[in-house]
C-alpha cells in the first residue's frame, strides 16, 4: 500500500470515526453495534483512500467463541458448580449449554445410554423461581429439562454416574455447614 494520496484529504489522513460513541474493543464498530451484536447491519468504516476496512473485526471473533462459565444446580438435594458454555452467535445464540453429566430417561426406550447436556434458557416473566439457577457471571437461566441423544426425546432425572463429575459444592443439603469465608 502507498502512502500517496492523489489529491490534498480535507479531514486529515486518520479516518475520522462519526459522532457516535466507538466501542472500546474494536476499531471498527460503535460501541452500540457491538453491544447488540448488530454487525451484519452494520457499516464499517472506510480508510482515507476510501477502500473498506476489510480486517476482522474482534468483537465479532471473540463473540462467534462460547463463553466458559459454571452453573449452580442442584439435583437430588445436592448442589454442584457445573462446567458450562454460553453460546452468543449461532444457532444456541442465547442459551447455556452444560457438559454431558446428567443421566435422562425416556417413557418409550428407558433410560438413556448416555449423560447427556442440560440446556438453559433465559427467564421470562412467569418462570417457577425454583427451575432458576444463577451461574459464575451473576446472571440467571431457567434449566431445561429436555435432553436429545439420536434423535430421541429424553428428560434428565439427575446427575449422570461419571466420573468426572464437580463435587458436591459447600452450603448444599448434606455437606456440613461451614462458616461463611474461612480463612
Ligand atoms: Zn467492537
Ligand atoms: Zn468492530
Amino acid at each position: 500500500m502507498t502512502a500517496d494520496y492523489p489529491f490534498p484529504e480535507p479531514f486529515g489522513p486518520e479516518y475520522v470515526r462519526p459522532t457516535s460513541e466507538g466501542c472500546p474493543n474494536c476499531p471498527c464498530h460503535t460501541r452500540r453495534v457491538c453491544e447488540a451484536f448488530q454487525w451484519l447491519r452494520a457499516e464499517r468504516p472506510t480508510y482515507s483512500d476510501g477502500t473498506p476496512y476489510d480486517k476482522p473485526c474482534p468483537c465479532v471473533r471473540a463473540a462467534a467463541e462460547p463463553v466458559a462459565r459454571t452453573v449452580m444446580i442442584e439435583l437430588d438435594g445436592i448442589l454442584r458448580a457445573v462446567p458450562a458454555q454460553y453460546h452468543r452467535r449461532g444457532f444456541l445464540a442465547g442459551r447455556m449449554v452444560t457438559e454431558r453429566i446428567f443421566s435422562a430417561e425416556s417413557a418409550l426406550l428407558g433410560e438413556c445410554p448416555v449423560p447427556v447436556p442440560m440446556g438453559l434458557y433465559r427467564p421470562k416473566d412467569g418462570t417457577d423461581p425454583r427451575l432458576i439457577v444463577i451461574d459464575s457471571a451473576g446472571e440467571k437461566w431457567v434449566m431445561g429439562f429436555t435432553a436429545q441423544h439420536s434423535l430421541q426425546r429424553y428428560r434428565i432425572t439427575g446427575w449422570s454416574a461419571v466420573e468426572n463429575l464437580p463435587p458436591p459444592a459447600a452450603g448444599c443439603a448434606g455437606s456440613r455447614p461451614r462458616p461463611h469465608n474461612s480463612e
